[in-house]
């Protein structure tokens, strides 16, 4: 039987390490690479959990887990039932990333005609490859866990939380209020678009303190203006089809997106 104390203590307080699972469907396995590295963190972190299932870290596995971290989008029937089985076994069931939490890279292919996306990677072969869609379009989520890839420091900060009973919460506000924090230039002095006023912060402002522009990988901050952003690019000179490329590449902002073309298709008519 297992031994419910053995997880030593964090901060001197006793941990009861949850039985963790990490599954993935269809996936780069980016995010959970990223569980894996960061050396430094790892052994207290694994020191949190017992981890009973992880195909990237170990071999073996257990149905019997309370908390199952699952990457990646959904786009074939066994993904789903897999899905489905997982969320009957835990407790809490977290989405893990960009893919997980919203479709992620996956829902390019929906840019595209399906039959033609599907004949032009797999040619004739008998491949399942249907639409991308988010853990919680088929089971209930109870935590997610944003970007592409995730950052380290957040899942380990997820899982001290359940750990220790307290309240997961990811910041609402915008990308830009860390990037002025960081002391960034701003990307558009520079000339470079950047989705930074309307995307949910949380990654430290990982992109623009590389300057490089932010692509909005979290999805949205809350009240997002979206139009307001159109209209600051436009005036930056950047093409329509530039913030719609950042807006439709993970997924998150695919509702932005669709009105976006939708005011686009009513301004030419
Ligand atoms: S969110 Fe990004 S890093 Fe994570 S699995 Fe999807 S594509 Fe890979
Ligand atoms: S670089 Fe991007 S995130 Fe930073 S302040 Fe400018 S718009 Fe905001
Ligand atoms: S800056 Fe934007 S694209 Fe880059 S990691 Fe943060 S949310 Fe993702």
């Amino acid at each position: 039987m297992t031994d419910r104390n053995a997880g030593g203590t964090f901060l001197g307080v006793p941990l009861y390490r949850p039985r963790t699972a990490f599954f993935e469907l269809a996936s780069c396995e980016g995010c959970q690479l990223q569980v894996l590295n960061n050396e430094a963190t790892l052994a207290p972190f694994l020191g949190l959990l017992e981890i009973v299932n992880f195909r990237e870290a170990m071999t073996g596995g257990t149905d019997d887990y309370e908390i199952a971290f699952v990457e990646g989008s959904v786009s074939r029937k066994d993904e789903e039932d897999l899905l489905k089985e997982i969320r009957g076994n835990a407790r809490v069931l977290v989405a893990l990333g960009s893919c997980a939490c919203f479709g992620g890279v996956n829902r390019l292919k929906d840019r595209f005609d399906p039959d033609w996306t599907r004949k032009t990677v797999y040619g004739e072969a008998p491949v399942e490859s249907g639409r991308a869609r988010p853990l919680e379009d088929l089971v209930a989520v109870d935590l997610k866990i944003y970007g592409c890839p995730v950052k380290k420091e957040e899942v380990e900060k997820v899982v001290t939380n359940i750990a220790l009973g307290k309240a997961v919460v990811s910041p609402k506000y915008p990308v830009c209020m860390e990037c002025k924090a960081n002391e960034n230039i701003c990307l558009f002095d520079l000339g470079e678009p950047c989705l930074g006023p309307v995307t949910r912060a949380g990654c430290d402002s990982w992109c623009p303190n590389s300057r490089a522009g932010c692509w909005g990988c979290r999805g949205p901050a809350e009240d997002a203006n979206v139009e307001q952003l159109e209209k600051i690019m436009q005036e930056h000179g950047f093409a329509q089809e530039t913030i719609l490329d950042r807006l439709e590449c993970f997924g998150g902002f695919a509702r932005f997106a669709e009105a976006f073309r939708r005011r686009r298709r009513e301004g030419a008519e």
